[in-house]
């Protein structure tokens, strides 16, 4: 997942939100919207990742009542700013204890995707306001939110710390940048966004691309290190060999039937808007775990990741490759069917419950002229009844987002 500040409220995912689990002697996990993992022993401590700035605050101050050993490292699971911009409060409380500086490890991709987040600051908080509907300015992805890691590994790294052997494993799933950190003696995975307890959110609607295969290769190789604990980047720590089992390999398992159902379609020749017109849907066996349910992204934006992946942006359809402008289609079809015609249609298809087509045609009436009231009220009042039945909390958004900015026009 991805943000900037969230607020606490907002995470439906974590009822520990805000606190700090012990998950053994020396090991805890400190619940945010992205969570931190903290190893210590030895005088010494290492803390996975640092949550947003709000948030990390509140790790340091959590885990100070249980440890006051310098945080020697941090290591980044990946570098979405939900992970990684809490780094100034760990900074300033080592300052204040006389402790050295904390380090910082992160995959060398990761300084990269800091750059592009500079780049298109404009564009990040825009898609991110809406899609966590919080209030985020574009100085949020600015040089100063990020501190940036002062050593980088790619493939594997092998630290000693802790009085342990710490492994950082490099891993593709939603990002390129990312890493699982292995403790070895205490069979634990820190393991960030590759467990987001929710449907792995590849393809997301408005972000790069993500990589279904690799995120379900990255699972199963955690797996076979066979751990007892599995401390994820989002939600709940999970304990025990046999949950960490099925929470990897299951999650695995949902990812590869996605990616190989849209990849046996498109070597069968299918077309990309076919795919999604037909659907893919995962078996009733995984789709019903809870650490499955499409509560953050959903199956649908995973196929089309997968397309976008393989098979570029173009959807099969030849009025598509170069398509008419909008206003120009919409006015064609009121001119055969006529505005009333289409607004009647499109409250009776709300009235019987299907939103999907009702939508579809009223935007054709905004479409046609965006300033008729009329249409953007009937549209606002679909789109807030389709928010309300959507599970996904990204789609959830990005439906009442439409609804303010229609409501603000
Ligand atoms: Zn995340």
């Amino acid at each position: 997942m991805e943000s900037g500040q969230t607020p606490l409220r907002q995470n439906a995912f974590d009822p520990m939100m805000g606190r700090l689990e012990i998950i053994e002697p020396g090991l805890a996990m400190f619940h945010g919207f992205a969570n931190v993992a903290f190893a210590w022993g030895r005088g010494e401590m290492i803390a996975v990742d640092t949550s947003s700035r709000q948030l990390g605050a509140m790790a340091i101050e959590e885990i100070r009542k249980v440890s006051t050993d310098p945080v020697s490292i941090i290591v980044y699971t990946h570098g979405h700013a939900d992970h990684a911009t809490g780094t100034e409060a760990f900074i300033r409380d080592a300052a204040a204890r006389g402790y050295p500086r904390p380090r910082i490890w992160a995959h060398e991709d990761v300084s990269g995707r800091f750059d592009r987040y500079i780049r298109t600051a404009g564009w990040q908080s825009h898609i991110n306001r809406i899609q966590f509907a919080t209030d985020l300015s574009a100085s949020a992805f600015s040089e100063k939110s990020f501190h940036r890691a002062d050593l980088t590994f790619r493939g594997m790294q092998l630290l000693e710390l802790v009085g342990e052997a710490i492994e950082l494993h490099h891993a593709m799933g939603e990002t390129d940048d990312a890493t699982w950190v292995w403790m070895p003696l205490r069979k634990a995975a820190m393991v960030g966004d590759l467990i987001v307890s929710s449907l792995p959110n590849t393809g997301n609607p408005n972000k790069v691309q993500r990589y279904t295969l690799e995120w379900a290769q990255a699972l199963e190789r955690i797996a076979s290190r066979r751990p007892r604990y599995v401390l994820p980047g989002h939600g709940p720590a999970y304990r025990g060999e046999e949950t960490c089992q099925e929470v990897l390999m299951e999650t695995a398992r949902a990812l590869r039937f996605l990616h190989d159902g849209v990849v046996a379609r498109l070597n069968a020749g299918q077309w990309p808007i076919d795919i999604i017109e037909a659907g893919i849907k995962l078996p009733a066996d995984l789709a019903s775990k809870p650490y499955l349910a499409p509560i953050y992204g959903c199956a649908e934006f995973v196929v089309r990741d997968v397309i976008r992946r393989y098979a570029g942006w173009w959807s099969g359809e030849p009025s598509q490759l170069f398509p008419v402008r909008r206003r120009d289609h919409a006015a064609d079809l009121i001119a055969v069917c006529g505005r009333e015609a289409l607004l009647d249609r499109a409250r009776t298809l709300r009235d019987s419950g299907e939103l999907k087509r009702a939508l579809a045609c009223a935007e054709i009436v905004l479409d046609a002229d965006s300033g008729d009231r009329e249409a953007a009220d009937l549209n606002a009042e679909i789109l807030e009844a389709m928010a309300r039945k959507e599970p996904s909390f990204i789609a959830r958004n990005l439906f009442t987002g439409a609804v303010r900015h229609l409501k603000r026009a």
